[in-house]
C-alpha cells in the first residue's frame, strides 16, 4: 500500500507500507511504551547484512530473530516457548527480553534508511512526538532522538527541528520511556538530509527578558551568579568577571547597566 505525506512546505513524501508485520510486532508496537517506535520490514529483519554486529550483544541471537519474525509460539503453559524451526524449548520472559532488545537495536538501524526515514516522518507530521516546549518555535512537532546509542543508559529526548535543541518529552507521553538507543544519536540529522524539504523555517524570534519596560542586559545572569558567589563567600571577593563585553572588573562592582 502505498500513501503520500504533506510536509508544511507543501511537498508530498511517498511512503510504502509494508504488507504485514509479524504477529510479535504488531503486539510490541501495539504496547503503549512503544509508541515512539516504527514496524520495521520484516525484509530489513531477514536481510542478515542488515544485523552485523548484533549477535554478540544479544544472547539468544538467532532465536530473538525467529520469535520477532514470529517463528516461534508459546506452549499450553505459557512458560516457554517453542522454536516451530528447531522444536527447542526456551524460557518465555528470557525469549521475550532478547527478543524486545533485538527489536530495539534492529529498529535504531531502519530509521536511517529512506524507508524508516518515511514512516517516522508519518507519525512526526501527526505529532505523535509532541510538539516543542519553547514558546517561539509555536508548538513545533519535534522528532525523538537518544542521548547515547549504547542500550540502558538513558530514555529517549526529543528533539525540535526549528530551534534545533533537545528536550524531556512530555511526562505521560506514550512512548517518552522507550530506550533512546531504540533511536540512536543520529535518527532526526539523517532524516532530515533524507527529506530536507521538511526541514521548518528558523523561529523569527528570541525570548527578550524585560523588568518594567526595560530590556535585562545580556551580562545579568552573569552579574548575578558572581553576587551570589561573593555573598556565600568572602574568599571570592577578589575574583575578576571575564565578562566578554566590556573590561574586567572586580565582582559587585556596580555598573552602569540594568541588571534584574
Ligand atoms: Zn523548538
Amino acid at each position: 500500500m502505498s500513501v503520500k505525506l504533506q510536509s508544511s512546505a507543501g511537498a508530498a513524501v511517498p511512503v510504502n507500507r509494508p504488507p504485514s508485520t509479524s504477529w510479535w510486532t504488531a503486539r510490541f508496537l501495539d504496547k503503549p511504551e512503544n509508541a515512539f517506535l516504527c514496524a520495521v520490514d520484516e525484509s530489513f529483519v531477514r536481510d542478515r547484512f542488515n544485523l552485523i554486529g548484533l549477535e554478540d550483544a544479544i544472547p539468544g541471537f538467532d532465536a530473538a530473530v525467529r520469535h520477532v519474525l514470529g517463528e516461534t509460539r508459546t506452549d499450553g503453559g505459557g512458560g516457554a516457548v517453542v522454536d516451530k524451526t528447531s522444536g527447542g524449548h526456551r524460557n518465555a520472559c528470557g525469549q521475550e527480553a532478547a527478543a524486545e532488545l533485538f527489536y530495539g537495536m534492529a529498529h535504531a538501524r531502519y530509521v536511517m534508511t529512506p524507508t524508516g526515514v518515511a514512516k517516522m516522518f508519518e507519525k512526526y507530521l501527526a505529532g505523535c512526538f509532541g510538539h516543542c516546549p519553547r514558546v517561539n518555535c509555536d508548538r513545533s512537532p519535534v522528532l525523538p532522538i537518544g542521548l547515547s546509542d549504547a542500550v540502558g543508559i538513558d530514555t529517549v529526548r526529543i528533539y525540535c527541528p526549528r530551534c534545533m535543541d533537545v528536550y524531556w518529552p512530555p511526562a505521560g507521553l506514550n512512548g517518552s520511556s522507550v530506550d533512546g538507543a531504540y533511536i540512536g544519536t543520529g535518527f532526526p540529522h539523517m532524516a532530515f538530509m533524507t527529506q530536507p524539504e521538511l526541514r521548518p523555517a528558523r523561529p523569527r524570534g528570541r525570548f527578550a527578558a524585560k523588568l518594567y519596560g526595560f530590556t535585562v542586559h545580556k551580562s545579568a545572569g552573569d552579574l548575578q551568579r558572581l553576587a551570589a558567589a561573593e555573598r556565600k563567600g568572602g574568599a571570592n571577593s577578589n575574583c575578576v568577571d571575564k565578562t566578554k563585553d566590556g573590561p574586567p572588573r572586580r565582582c559587585g562592582v556596580q555598573q552602569n547597566t540594568a541588571v534584574a
